[in-house]
């Protein structure tokens, strides 16, 4: 899969996704990245990128013209890409979503700056506006690498057996079991007995219970969504009691 980014702050990208899982999903040539800096697309090369609002207001707004070049550059004669606009503004960002963009060859993120990109620009390019959570960064270079690697991950053979993904959060509508590694016993706190009983039902059983419980606790409005069976639902009838 290939990410193409236009950002002005292209190193951020570039050292966040080489590093650990990414990185090397990127040397074995599953993943591949290309950062555009639409700076280099500034009016007559001037490098400024930013204006005043029309309408007046604080701060300032990424032009639609470098974008527009940086774009056009890229895209050469191909098709018409995805194009996501990282912002605030956008669709939230979850697992489904991550599954559903993994299923793309090549996703194109644009991420902004200052108080946003003109208008005009993104009704021409994005394809899509998302969200990581209801708050404000400065920039979308740290959203377009939440979405990088959860999207990443979700790409055929970038997570090795031992890292594989079909457990976690999310992918059952649940939040995952808690887990455990050595010392067996950490502060005075010992493992659970059932984890080290070699008993595969049993923990199977266990850790499905745990899961109920963490989400029924933190994230009880995901359980409306989630298929339960009948020892599920008598689990939580036994936690509600
Ligand atoms: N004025 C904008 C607004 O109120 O919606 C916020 C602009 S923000 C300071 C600058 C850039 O950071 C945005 O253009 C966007 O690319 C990125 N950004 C900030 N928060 C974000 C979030 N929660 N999700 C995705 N992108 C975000």
């Amino acid at each position: 899969m290939r990410f193409t980014v236009l950002t002005l702050f292209p190193e951020m990208i570039e050292q966040g996704f080489q590093t650990s899982i990414t990185g090397r999903a990127m040397e074995k040539g599953l993943l591949s990245l290309r950062c555009i800096n639409f700076r280099a697309y500034s009016d007559g090369g001037n490098g400024y990128v930013d204006d005043y609002p029309y309408g007046g207001g604080a701060g300032m707004v990424l032009q639609a013209p470098p974008i527009y070049r940086a774009y056009q550059a890229a895209v050469g004669d191909g098709p018409r890409p995805r194009l996501v606009y990282m912002t605030p503004q956008g669709r939230v960002f979850n697992q489904g979503l991550a599954q559903e963009l993994a299923k793309e060859e090549e996703l194109y993120i644009l991420c902004g700056h200052y108080e946003g990109v003109d208008e005009r620009v993104l009704e021409e390019i994005a394809t899509d506006r998302i969200s990581i959570g209801d708050y404000v960064l400065t920039g979308g270079e740290l959203p377009a690498l939440v979405l990088m690697d959860a999207v990443a991950r979700m790409v055929p053979g970038v997570l090795s057996n031992q890292e594989s993904g079909g457990e976690e959060s999310f992918m059952n509508g649940l939040l995952e079991y808690p887990q455990y590694t050595r010392p067996e016993v950490f502060m005075d706190r010992p493992v659970p007995e059932i984890l080290k009983s070699g008993h595969h039902a049993r923990i199977a059983r266990w850790r499905r219970n745990e899961s109920l419980r963490r989400t029924w606790e933190v994230r009880p409005e995901l359980l409306e969504e989630v298929e339960l069976d009948k020892a599920d639902r008598e689990y939580l009838d036994s936690l509600r009691e």
